[in-house]
């Protein structure tokens, strides 16, 4: 491969990461930047063979990992952040060349990682089980929580490394070794991640096994081995609902444990007494950042009638002059799509949109670098009702705007969806809050009040229902998935009695 600026930064950035990996193994797994379109590496592909003999690995080191206290556990994740906070430049560069984010969001995820880490810090000395009264005289019930084994984490492409640290810093404090197979599209990030915690292992000393934290480089094949072998306690599959279809099937078969986070199709809502000010930036950010790929989007938007010329004519404007760019050059709030498919899932979408009586605003190719990359300008689609393509995930920066007359129509609609992974509304009236809030308001796993639907901290649970997967990881008790729950009851009397008040009385 010829060597070009943006391949140069790639083996600067890696080599800054302490991940100086072969990035030019002809005939492996090509690596595109979507920010040209170019081949930035060739890695070479893990077989199915050598993902058996990872998990093999991984097995070996729980033995020893699941032993270790669980606060040293914690000092290991503690090293970890340190060593984030040093690299957060170069890994947030290595996101925005291999995903296209903008340097803001890339180090953002670092951030996100190095939060996460912090958490995991605390919580590796709170790990808390309960005593449970017994209705038994003399006996004492609790109930304790274990390592559970091997992780395997399946990520997606957009967020190429703060959901793994979102699953590996639980898992590591947790006490199970895990293993990473990264989207076939970023598999850099995940090198130069493991590059990072390399070093913090380094530091650690001898309470760490080999095999603690593994990287597997490939496609499904690599991730279904994963996904089938007996020896994968939990598998966290962050990625689209079609592989969520296969995966979580597959794993339940086997009896293993599953999180899944999959696709969504979030939501605002937009009542009269809205800031809207507030709503417009909440909505922009939402529905265009990240160009519009991440799990949390803002896809659709219900307008009240009474403000809909007040708000739909500014977001319109808003969508006109956002600047779309090279992520790594402009300060450009709005990167590249991934590739052809994303952009030729976004015309089709448009087109169908478009059939279906809706009016598109934007949504055009924009010619910035090579023919190889494709940029667009966000696109707000005005659409008479909820058809079509309204009612489905489009990775790509399109917002369907509908009004509404009625609040429980509105709600009736944000909940017929596939998707419940996040929502908002924008109102700053109590009951229409409280209501949105309630048991007959969003169905979704996030749901907020004057923010938008992405941008989630760690400290919360983080996934959704329905066709999102009903998987949460991240913060809250997110923890629990990691470990197995034993119950413990412990007799010190020196009798015999059974519960219920049975009674099997030998002689
Ligand atoms: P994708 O489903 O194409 O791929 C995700 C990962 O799954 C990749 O690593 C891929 O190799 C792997 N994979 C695919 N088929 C598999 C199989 N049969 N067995 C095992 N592994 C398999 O998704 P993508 O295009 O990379 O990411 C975009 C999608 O991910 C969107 O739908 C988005 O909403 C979703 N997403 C969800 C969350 C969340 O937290 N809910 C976060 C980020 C992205």
């Amino acid at each position: 491969m010829p060597t070009t600026p943006l391949k140069t930064m790639v083996s600067e950035t890696m080599k800054n990461c302490g991940a100086a990996a072969k990035l030019d193994d002809e005939g492996g797994l090509a690596v595109i930047s979507p920010v040209t379109g170019e081949t930035v590496a060739q890695l070479p592909e893990h077989s199915v063979a050598e993902t058996h003999a990872a998990i093999a690995r991984a097995n070996e080191a729980f033995r020893k990992w699941r032993l270790i206290p669980a606060p040293r556990r914690g000092e290991l994740v503690r090293l970890f952040a340190e060593e984030l906070r040093k690299s957060k430049e170069n890994l947030g560069r290595i996101v925005s060349i291999e995903a296209g984010k903008s340097p803001s969001e890339g180090q953002g995820e670092v951030q996100e990682m190095i939060d996460i880490c912090d958490f995991a810090v605390g919580l590796s000395r709170q790990l808390y089980g309960l005593t449970i009264a017994t209705e038994r005289p003399g006996h004492r019930m609790m109930e304790t929580w274990h390592p559970l084994g091997v992780v395997g984490i399946i990520t997606a492409f957009n967020f190429p490394c703060a959901p793994w640290c979102w699953n590996a810093a639980l898992a590591l404090v947790c006490g199970d070794p895990v293993i990473w197979k990264p989207s076939e599209k970023t598999p850099l990030t995940a090198l130069a991640c493991q590059a990072v915690f390399e070093r913090a292992l380094a530091r650690f000393g001898d309470d760490a096994p080999d095999g603690l934290s593994q990287v597997l480089v490939g496609g499904p094949s690599v991730g279904e081995a994963l996904v089938e072998s007996e020896k994968v306690a939990l598998i966290s599959a962050t990625g689209s609902t079609r592989m969520g279809r296969i995966v979580g099937p597959k794993v339940a078969a086997r009896f293993g444990k599953c999180i899944l986070e999959l696709g969504g199709n979030n939501a605002g809502i937009v009542c009269p007494s809205a800031d809207m000010d507030m709503a417009l930036r909440a909505i922009a950010f939402g529905a265009m950042g990240t160009a519009g790929q991440r799990c949390t989007t803002m896809r659709r938007l219900f307008v009240h009638e009474s403000v809909y010329d007040q708000i739909v004519p500014a977001l319109k404007k808003a969508y006109a002059s956002v600047s779309v760019g090279n992520p790594l050059e402009t300060q450009a709030l709005v990167g590249p799509l991934i590739d052809k498919t994303a952009y030729d899932s976004m015309v089709t979408a448009l087109a169908e949109a478009a059939d279906l009586g809706g009016v598109v605003h934007g949504g055009e190719r924009e010619q910035i670098g090579p023919d190889s990359a494709y940029y667009v300008r966000p696109a707000i689609v005005e659409m008479p009702a909820q058809t079509g393509p309204v009612t489905r995930e489009t990775f790509a920066p399109i917002l369907y705007v509908m009004k509404y007359s009625d609040l429980d129509d509105a709600l009736e609609q944000h909940n017929d969806v596939g998707g419940g992974l996040s929502s908002a509304i924008f109102t700053t009236d109590l009951r229409e809050m409280e209501i949105f809030l309630s048991a007959k308001g969003s169905d979704c796993g996030i749901t907020n009040v004057n923010i938008g639907t992405s941008g989630a901290e760690i400290g919360g649970a983080f996934g959704g229902e329905k066709e999102t997967g009903g998987g949460r990881e991240s913060g809250s008790d997110a923890w629990r998935a990691y470990m197995r729950r034993a119950t413990n009851t412990i007799n010190y009397s020196t009798e015999l009695p059974l519960a219920q008040g049975v009674t099997f009385d030998i002689d």
